[in-house]
């Protein structure tokens, strides 16, 4: 069995693209638009093509001709993906004809996703006077079908783009959907590809990109998107670059603080319906108002409050990113010699904290969206604490 690909170019509207992932009876279209026009080859979907052929273990064939340096570069991805997942991600026969490289139009430029987070504005501050275009896709992080949230974040980011003094790229696909019906892993194996995708559909405006990277050196783990495989997924024509593994996120504030368009469009929660700014009281706010505290640009931040109030960071559920971001910035306090005892003190407590008293924290995060489903686990929650007592 193979995986065949059938891309349709879509000559009358040449901002949307669409392709057929067929294996056996399984059948399933992704279809990608932006708010500019887009490659038609076949080159942008080797990338997602592969991962669906690697996991089921089944060659793949890609129609018409496909750039060399992908065909060569996929050949090196498929590598590390099989060494970090040899059962799940199996080596394949890729079946394309390679495409000698085209002369690329000239003045292409050089474009950085963006979400608006502390990633993003790091390395789109770091890049600024490289970077012309910022790109942001709806189907990545938002679900296709919240509009209402997605309409949000594109106002929102709109605004710091235009504060940036560069144009938002703005792309719809439902290719993380295919891929999770084919059965890939969203975290471990598939939103690198989706990236990789889309910045190779962008080969007519931009010559390179840049993935913000959400890790540090050191703290590498496999992943979809990662220093080792990302760049193996470029083009003759599109450069893919992963960036900002130098710095944590306290070291990327710091980096950032005395940019006014971050400082004034910094958004790392985007679950608050009641404005359009950070709810300054979840978990992921919490951390970054911590993260801005230790790169010393507390109250610079127009979006979050200044003051951290460690007391509702105590009563907060750490997820086990919640947890990381505390060791981080445990960490990072060091290194930067930024002291604070009380801070200090709260970082230990939230990594130390026993599992039912974050579960029972979790429980009552829950009762906020669903009132009765909450009141059952809150009362299990403290049945068992009742017994671990006794
Ligand atoms: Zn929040």
């Amino acid at each position: 069995m193979s995986l065949e690909v059938t891309v349709t170019p879509h000559t009358r509207d040449e901002n949307s693209t669409s392709a057929q992932l067929s294996l056996g009876k399984k059948s399933l279209t992704v279809e990608t638009s932006a708010s500019v026009p887009l490659d038609q080859s076949a080159t942008p979907w080797l990338a997602p093509a592969l991962l669906v052929a690697m996991r089921h273990d089944v060659s793949v064939t890609l129609p018409g001709s496909v750039d060399a340096t992908a065909l060569e570069g996929a050949d090196q991805a498929q590598k590390v993906l099989n060494t970090w997942y040899p059962q799940r991600m199996r080596r394949v026969e890729v079946d394309a004809t390679p495409a000698e490289p085209e002369t690329a139009p000239d003045g292409r430029g050089v474009g950085c996703f963006f979400s608006g987070g502390v990633d993003s504005f790091y390395s789109t501050v770091k890049h600024l006077d490289e970077i012309t275009h910022l790109i942001f896709i709806h189907g990545f992080d938002i679900a296709l079908d919240n509009e209402d949230l997605a309409e949000r974040s594109r106002r929102a980011l709109r605004e710091a783009a235009r504060d940036l003094g560069r144009p938002l790229i703005e792309v719809r696909t439902n290719l993380r959907q295919v891929h999770a019906r084919f059965g890939l892993d969203w975290e471990a194996h598939s939103h690198g590809s989706l990236l990789a995708h889309v910045s190779l559909l962008l080969a007519p405006h931009l010559r390179k990109v840049y993935l913000p990277s959400s890790f540090v050196a050191g703290e590498l783990v496999p992943y979809a998107t990662h220093p080792d495989l990302d760049p193996l997924w470029s083009s003759s024509r599109v450069d893919i670059v992963h960036d900002g593994l130098e710095a944590a996120r306290a070291q990327k504030i710091a980096a950032f603080a005395d940019n006014e368009a971050a400082m004034n469009n910094l958004r790392v929660c985007w679950y608050n319906k009641d404005n359009d700014y950070n709810c300054g009281r979840c978990e992921k706010c919490l951390r970054t108002m911590i993260n801005i505290k230790i790169a010393g640009a507390a109250g610079k931040c127009r979006t979050l409050p200044a003051e951290v109030d460690l007391d509702l960071y105590d009563h907060t559920y750490m997820n086990s990113g919640g947890v990381e971001s505390a060791k981080e910035n445990l960490n990072v306090m060091k290194v930067m010699g930024y002291e604070d005892p009380e801070l200090e003190a709260a970082l230990r407590r939230a990594i130390d904290r026993p599992w039912l008293a974050n579960e029972l924290l979790h429980a009552r995060k829950l009762a906020s969206l669903a009132p009765e489903f909450v009141k059952f686990v809150w009362k299990q929650g403290r049945a068992q604490l009742g017994s671990g007592r006794g």
